[in-house]
């Protein structure tokens, strides 16, 4: 199965372009290849699904444009992301939210905006969690997204002073990135 993101996740991260960056979109989206080049000529559909090349490929170039290449903004990104999407989309969720609640949701999350893959939760309690993303060509850019959104996913549910790290990547050779989540009682 081909690696797909939904388009609410490109659509988030043209809205985030269009609000930080001056010189505009259409310059950075014209250094994209030609084929990711070509989705972006059409609107894209929130819930409609996309070649994960046109999301990876408009994170990279986002990073390099408009962050250095450090991949620093891409963390920035996901916590943006995770601020937006925790507080419009899932608020029905976060009336009754804890961190437990949400990290007991996180595949359902994943399912929700790419596929194919998974999230997997091997270890938790009530102030930290581990986490595991599989079976998903995820780029490193992807990766710091991730780690962004779940640190502000976990603020935002109601854990005091939240840290997320990426401890293990498949980009460095492990068969899943997994990461560790940490907060104060
Ligand atoms: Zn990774």
């Amino acid at each position: 199965m081909n690696a797909e993101a939904k388009g609410v996740g490109l659509r988030g991260i043209l809205k985030y372009i269009k609000l930080n960056h001056e010189p505009g979109i259409s310059s950075l989206l014209s250094r994209l290849a030609d084929p990711e080049k070509k989705i972006f000529e059409s609107p894209i559909l929130t819930s409609k699904w996309y070649p994960y090349s046109a999301f990876a490929g408009l994170l990279k170039i986002m990073d390099e444009e408009m962050g250095g290449g450090d991949l620093r903004l891409c963390r920035k990104y996901g916590e943006s992301a995770g601020s937006l999407d925790l507080s419009s989309i899932f608020k029905i969720f976060l009336k009754v939210g804890s961190p437990q609640f949400i990290i007991k949701r996180s595949d359902w999350f994943w399912k929700q905006y790419y596929r194919p893959g998974g999230m997997e939760v091997p270890e938790t309690s009530d102030t930290m969690v581990r986490i595991r993303i599989k079976d998903f060509p995820m780029v490193k850019q992807h990766c710091m997204v991730m780690e962004g959104w779940m640190e502000k996913s976990l603020l935002m549910s109601g854990a005091k002073n939240p840290r997320m790290k990426e401890v293990q990547c498949r980009n460095e050779g492990a068969p899943f990135c997994e990461y560790i989540g940490e907060w104060d009682k």
